[in-house]
This record gives C-alpha cells, sequence and structure tokens, in this order.
C-alpha cells in the first residue's frame, strides 16, 4: 500500500519490499518524473531567507554548500522544509546507572547497517518498536544469543494477516474507522486484543501490554528504566557484559496532535491523512463518489485507504487514480504467481453442475414418492390407534 500516490509500484514487486527494492522504486519514480536534474546531492542547505522584496514577489534566497566547499545562492517561489524527524537520535544513557563501565558496543538504531558487526555476540535491543522487532529478527540469525527488551510489552502483529494478506491493505479501510467510531472504545480494544492472541498469547509470551488503549495508542518505543533494565541483564544469564548491545528508541516524546512532528509517530492513519487532504482540496467526498462512479467509490469506502484516493479531484489530480484503485488487489496478487495452478476446467465445472442438478432432481422425486407416504401415515394414525 505504501507508494507515492501517483506512481503504484511495479506489480512485480513484493508486497513488503526490502530496503534495495525500495531504492530502486525510488529510482523508477525518479526517472519517471525526470527528477533527477532537479535534485543536488550532496549539498547541504546554509540558509533560507526571505528576499528584500518578498512582500511583493514572495520569494526566498536559498543557499546552500556543496561538498566541495562551493557555495550558492538560488532564488525559488517556494521552499518545503523537509529535513526529517529521525534525524537526531537519542541515547538517554544516563537513564542507565553504570552503563558507563560497559565495555560493550552502544548504538542507536539509526546508526545500525547489517549483523555483521555482532557475529557471535551477545546482543540486547532495548525497545520493541518496528526497528527494534526487526533488528532483533536480524541479529538473531548471527548472534549467539538476542534479547529484546520491553517495558511494558506490546502488540506483536505481523505484516501478514488472514488468508495471507497484507495487513494494511486489510486493516486501513474507511469503512472500519467508521465502525469503530460508533462502537465504545472498550469494545473495540477487547475485540482487536482477542483477534491478537489467537496467534501468540501475549500474556503466556510475557508481552500482554499493561493498559488495552495502549492498542490504538502509537507504535512508540519506551526506553526500559535502569532497575528494570538491570533486572533483565541479572535475570539473563547467557548475557554478559562483553556484548554489545543496540539503543532503539524514537527521540522526541509527543503529546498534542495534530502537530506534524507527532503525525508520522502517534495518530490514526485515515482520520489525519484526511485532515491534511482536506486542507490541500484532494479528500475523497464518498457519497458523491459513490453515486457518480459506484465501482470506485464501494473500493475507496470499503476497500484499502490506499494513497491514490487522494489523486482523484482537486489540486494534483492523476487521470491513472481511478485504474490505480481497480487494480490494487492485482498488484498483491501479482508477486505471488510465481507458477500457474490450474483452474477447474469449464468441463468439470459444468459436469459437477450436471451432477448436482441430477442429485437435486433424484432428492426432490423422492421426496415426491415418500412425502404422501407419511401424509398417509398421518392420516392413518388415529385409525390403527
Ligand atoms: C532506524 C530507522 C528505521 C526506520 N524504519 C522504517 C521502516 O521500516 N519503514 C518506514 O516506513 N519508515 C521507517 N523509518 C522512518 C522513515 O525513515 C522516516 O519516516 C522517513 O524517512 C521520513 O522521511 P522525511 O523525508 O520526512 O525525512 P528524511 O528521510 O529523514 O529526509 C530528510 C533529509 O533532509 C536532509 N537534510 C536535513 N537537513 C538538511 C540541510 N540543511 N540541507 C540539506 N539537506 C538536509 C537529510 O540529510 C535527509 O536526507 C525508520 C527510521 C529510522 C531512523
Amino acid at each position: 500500500m505504501m507508494c507515492y500516490s501517483d506512481f503504484p509500484m511495479p506489480d512485480h514487486f513484493p508486497n513488503y519490499v526490502n530496503n534495495s527494492t525500495l531504492l530502486q522504486y525510488f529510482r523508477l519514480y525518479a526517472g519517471h518524473f525526470n527528477l533527477l536534474k532537479h535534485i543536488h546531492f550532496q549539498t547541504t542547505v546554509r540558509s533560507v531567507r526571505q528576499r528584500p522584496d518578498f512582500s511583493n514577489s514572495g520569494q526566498w534566497e536559498v543557499v546552500t554548500v556543496d561538498r566541495d566547499g562551493r557555495e550558492e545562492t538560488h532564488v525559488f517561489d517556494g521552499v518545503l522544509v523537509c529535513a526529517g524527524h529521525y534525524t537526531q537520535p537519542i541515547k538517554p544513557l544516563s537513564d542507565f546507572p553504570g552503563i558507563d563501565t560497559f565495555p560493550g558496543t552502544i548504538i542507536h538504531s539509526w546508526e545500525y547497517k547489517d549483523s555483521d558487526p555482532y557475529f557471535g555476540k551477545r546482543v540486547v535491543v532495548v525497545g520493541i518498536g518496528n526497528s527494534g522487532g526487526d533488528i532483533a529478527v536480524e541479529l538473531s540469525r548471527a548472534c549467539e544469543k538476542t534479547f529484546l527488551s520491553t517495558r511494558k510489552g506490546a502488540w506483536v502483529i505481523g505484516r501478514v494477516v488472514g488468508r495471507g494478506l497484507p495487513l494494511d491493505m486489510t486493516m486501513v479501510r474507511r469503512v472500519r474507522y467508521l465502525i469503530y467510531g460508533l462502537l465504545p472504545h472498550a469494545l473495540v480494544s477487547l475485540i482487536w486484543e482477542r483477534i491478537f492472541n489467537q496467534r501468540y498469547d501475549h500474556k503466556l509470551y510475557g508481552l500482554q501490554p499493561v493498559t488495552l488503549s495502549k492498542l490504538f495508542s502509537s507504535l512508540m518505543i519506551k526506553v526500559k528504566r535502569s532497575s528494570e533494565f538491570k533486572e533483565v541483564i541479572n535475570n539473563s544469564p547467557e548475557l554478559s557484559f562483553q556484548t554489545g548491545f543496540i539503543l532503539t528508541v524514537n527521540q522526541i516524546s509527543l503529546h498534542s496532535y495534530p502537530s506534524p512532528k507527532l503525525a508520522a509517530l502517534q495518530v490514526d492513519y485515515i482520520p489525519y491523512i484526511d485532515s491534511i487532504a482536506k486542507e490541500v482540496g484532494v479528500r475523497p467526498n464518498i457519497a458523491w463518489l459513490l453515486l457518480k462512479d459506484p465501482a470506485v467509490g464501494l473500493r475507496v469506502f470499503f476497500g484499502p485507504c490506499s494513497p491514490y484516493q487522494f489523486r482523484l479531484n482537486g489540486p494534483g489530480h492523476w487521470s491513472g487514480a481511478r485504474q490505480a484503485i481497480l487494480t490494487q488487489w492485482d498488484r498483491v496478487a501479482k508477486p505471488m504467481k510465481t507458477r500457474s495452478i490450474p483452474e477447474p476446467s469449464s468441463f468439470s465445472l459444468f459436469s459437477w453442475l450436471g451432477l448436482s442438478g441430477g442429485a437435486a432432481l433424484i432428492f426432490a422425486f423422492s421426496a415426491m414418492q415418500i412425502f404422501p407416504l407419511f401424509l398417509n401415515i398421518r392420516t392413518l394414525l388415529p385409525l390403527l390407534l
């Protein structure tokens, strides 16, 4: 489901792409829209200032410096600052008394590249967020022992759900949010708790989060408090202080909504993206769509909230959006079609239809024969008694 709204992933790409395939997709996107000529790699923006005539022109003066130290000044009509919110990792080392005497390596997930440096070592990954989970799984194939530490537990949800379909395509649907909105929060949490416990009993695995509401809150990773962390180490005889461990924590604690900084971390996807889309003028009008183009309207409402929905109307309207919505499930299926499975032939289908039709006729005929007998017995019974 994750892709640029006007550029679906090639249909042969897997449903969950790895880093090199994602890079390939970015390159395809840049190539398709001929963007490379506009991108200045290895160039730092040093300053962004309003021009002296800003009140009339609305223009900005941007000073950049390239990797050879060459400075350049550019004039732009608009500036978008997309400097990223994951660029300053936090290592709250002061929360871990005695950490300064720890002889192993300490890194943040931000610095993690691959498992090679940890081969044969014992590693603790602190924090059971997405990155923590991914890294722990990868390390477990190389390390002697891998620990994944969590303070309050977490709901472990696979990437694929019922019938092996991608989680996001299945869950992130407008109709679901509507239904959840109508039901009491506690009930919704309870339903989901039962669903998630079908795969793993979270209590059995010691993972059950404390509160139900955690289920719908963010995937923010909490740092283990020092005392609890010590406990993990003490209770893990396999873990020695010669091990390296990876600190994987989010760098910001965010509490308000909506806020651009918080957005990617802690909000419900559909209401949040709709609120932005409304401001831009691209939020799909479901009622109107259902009337005008029911095939698309039904998919927009009942189907995955895929990004093409925001290209149907308004600024940036894309003529391919309709087709992209109609074929979204085909792109999920395509990478799985690595071998052809013979479809039941039309002959055998007709044979089955013929057989079942024949069986139905025989049953009807017998029933016509037997039913009067029952009638007769019932009419005869009083006489017999
Ligand atoms: C360890 C880790 C794992 C992650 N795993 C996933 C994952 O599996 N799936 C997922 O969807 N997301 C993942 N994320 C989150 C994802 O990387 C971010 O949400 C996403 O990259 C944010 O995109 P962005 O464009 O806002 O910022 P960024 O991708 O951070 O891009 C900001 C860019 O601005 C540049 N920049 C900053 N200041 C300047 C300047 N002064 N001049 C010029 N350039 C500048 C930076 O160099 C950077 O290239 C992960 C993040 C981290 C840290």
